[in-house]
């Protein structure tokens, strides 16, 4: 049977040479880096170097990377972190409505703790307008907490403007940049972000590893408690072998983006082209300010999961557009604050398509989705699945 995986936005399949890097340090190279002994000396180095991997795809200083457990703790430091560094009293945190949770969930947490927060809304296309921003900052406001491009639906957020306002009313700005980096050219030296977070696994690097870039003199406080290590913002012994993985990743991502942009959006066009051509599909994203990787479509009269486990029987692999939590299907936040509504946006499917899709699996997928479609929508008008 054949099997195709367009879920790349969910994690990526790990690089042969990432793999490679990382072994050493999996098997005779254990040391903690923070023995002064020859083994600790050897893995410190790695250490060192897998910084600087990570700092140079991004355009800065070593210094200014903190190695986390992946994007939900880099998420989780940098909007705590920064709300914990404030000792002028200020209480006002900004972020929008199509976050995703682990730094959404993050801000309503500190709301229910005394801080004040403002989540805005967004667009049809999931767009925060940055005039919304600049509207919503107060002489409280601390944090503005704004997604670089959207993990659903592809769209891809005026990050920089947001940061020239932040910068011009002296507030910081953190952003979520797991599903940007390696995916749309980033230059962080030219771009106005104070706290940006990473995650390995979504550029082909290892699952429960990321960073956090904190820029020079950001006030932020460590959320964990322990050793020294990460200056004190991190503590905990390092997973040796994911940071070391994390940086050969970085090092294959930054490189060649132009190409990978132009291969992947041929694809994704001609995907987004044959599912418009069944009938009552819409687009749901920026048609053009997207991911290159990214389609989510709405497919009217049908239910997402019956969707997805279909295809899936077919060997193709997405994901749909609710989550499936303790026996309820939830429509996605996403798409609901994008103004969907709630029965559509259960019809929703995201494709995420990556380096080793072929034009094959395109319409081999597109015939599928259609066989798909027509059968459920012939079978009844709209089935509740159970989860
Ligand atoms: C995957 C993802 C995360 C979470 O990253 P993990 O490394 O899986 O914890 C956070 N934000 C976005 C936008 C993501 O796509």
């Amino acid at each position: 049977m054949k099997k195709i995986y367009m879920d790349y936005s969910a994690t990526t399949p790990m690089r042969e040479e990432v793999l490679e890097a990382m072994l050493p340090y999996l098997r005779e190279r254990y040391g903690n880096p923070s023995s002064l002994h020859l083994f600790g000396r050897e893995t410190r180095k790695a250490l060192d170097e897998a910084r600087e991997k990570v700092a140079a795809g991004l355009g800065v200083t070593p210094e200014e990377i903190i190695f986390t457990s992946g994007g939900t703790e880099a998420n989780n430091l940098a909007i705590m972190g920064v709300a914990r560094g404030i000792s002028s009293g200020k209480n006002h945190i900004i972020t929008s409505a199509v976050e995703h949770h682990a730094a959404l969930d993050t801000v309503k947490f500190l709301g229910e703790r005394g801080y004040k927060i403002t989540i805005l809304p967004v667009d049809e296309y999931g767009i925060v307008s940055p005039q919304q921003v600049k509207d919503a900052i107060t002489d409280q406001t601390i944090l503005v907490s704004i997604m670089t491009a959207n993990n659903e639906v592809g769209s891809i957020l005026p990050f920089e403007e947001i940061g020239r306002i932040c910068r011009e009313k002296g507030v910081y700005y953190h952003t979520d940049a797991v599903q940007a980096i390696g995916h749309i050219p980033f230059n962080l030296h030219e771009q106005p972000v104070d706290l940006l977070s990473l995650s390995a696994h979504k550029f082909y690097g290892p699952k429960g590893v990321g960073a956090l870039y904190i820029r020079r003199k950001t006030r932020v406080k460590q959320i964990l408690f322990g050793g020294g290590q990460e200056r004190k913002l991190r503590p905990g012994t390092e997973n040796l072998s994911a940071i070391v993985g994390l940086g050969r990743a970085m090092e294959l991502a930054v490189a060649h983006i132009p190409e990978k942009i132009e291969k992947l959006s041929r694809l994704r066009d001609r995907l987004i082209q044959g599912l418009l051509q069944i009938e009552d599909v819409r687009l749901n994203g920026h048609p053009e300010k997207r991911l290159p990787g990214n389609v989510n479509v709405s497919i009217f009269f049908v239910e997402g999961e019956s969707l997805l486990l279909d295809l899936d029987l077919k060997g193709i692999a997405v994901s749909s557009g609710s989550a499936c939590t303790s026996g309820s299907l939830d429509p996605s936040h996403v798409l609901l604050a994008m103004g969907l509504d709630p029965q559509i946006a259960q019809g929703s499917l995201r494709f995420s398509l990556g380096a080793e899709n072929t034009i094959e699996e395109i319409d081999y997928t597109l015939e599928a989705v259609q066989e798909t479609v027509q059968k459920l929508r012939a079978m009844s008008p709209f089935i509740r699945n159970i989860c």
